[in-house]
């Protein structure tokens, strides 16, 4: 495979609409794929790490971040919580060769294809049904009752952006996405043009 230098993978979606699984089977199945874990200021949930989900941080040291001006991109995702990439996340998988995959909301994927316009694979999860979001947010059972009305608020408001990236993937059947956005994921890295 070509040197994948300063490649992007952008897997973005409304929440629940699979995202997280699809970017780990990409992540299983192309190892030169690295993970960018990006800050945020939410609690961390049962079984996430510090410096593996996310990298946990205050709202100050966020904010301190944002006037450094270190984010590629940071989106106050819902009230009160920020999230961002941080550019040293992005410069760290370059600097092992390897191509960082950025699961990140619908307006922070905007701003990472205006900024790095060339070498990007942004691909949309759309989920089948706004109905089958909503189970699929409840049946995580990590949400409270608002924070699920948020998301689907959301959700039906992102729905109208899928237009914007390079490629949409319906994910009525898990495998199925998967087997396509490995099929899109696998061009893109051997893309020589694209390095
Ligand atoms: P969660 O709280 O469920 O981990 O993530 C909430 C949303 O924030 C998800 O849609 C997730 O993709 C998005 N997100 C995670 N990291 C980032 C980031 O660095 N930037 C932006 N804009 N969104 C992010």
């Amino acid at each position: 495979m070509p040197a994948p230098y300063h490649k992007i993978l952008i897997i973005t979606a409304p929440s629940g609409a699979g995202k997280t699984s699809i970017t780990h089977h990409l992540m299983n199945r192309f190892p030169v794929l690295a993970f960018s874990v990006s800050a945020a200021t939410r609690q961390a949930r049962k079984n996430e790490k510090d410096g593996v989900d996310y990298y946990f941080m205050s709202e100050a040291e966020f904010e301190r971040k944002i006037a450094l001006k270190e984010f590629a991109e940071w989106e106050m995702v819902y009230e009160g919580k920020y999230y961002g990439t941080l550019k040293s996340e992005l410069e760290r998988i370059w600097a092992l060769n390897k191509v960082p995959v950025l699961d990140i909301d619908v307006k922070g994927a905007l701003h990472i294809q205006q900024q790095y316009p060339i070498n990007i694979l942004s691909i949309f999860i759309e989920p089948p049904s706004v109905d089958e979001l909503k189970k699929r947010l409840m049946s995580r059972g990590s949400e409270t009752e608002d924070s699920i009305t948020a998301r689907i608020n959301k959700a039906s408001y992102e729905m109208a952006f899928k237009t914007h990236f390079n490629e949409v993937v319906i994910n009525d059947n898990l495998p199925h996405a998967c087997a396509t956005a490995e099929a899109l994921v696998k061009k893109f890295l051997e893309d020589e043009n694209r390095k």
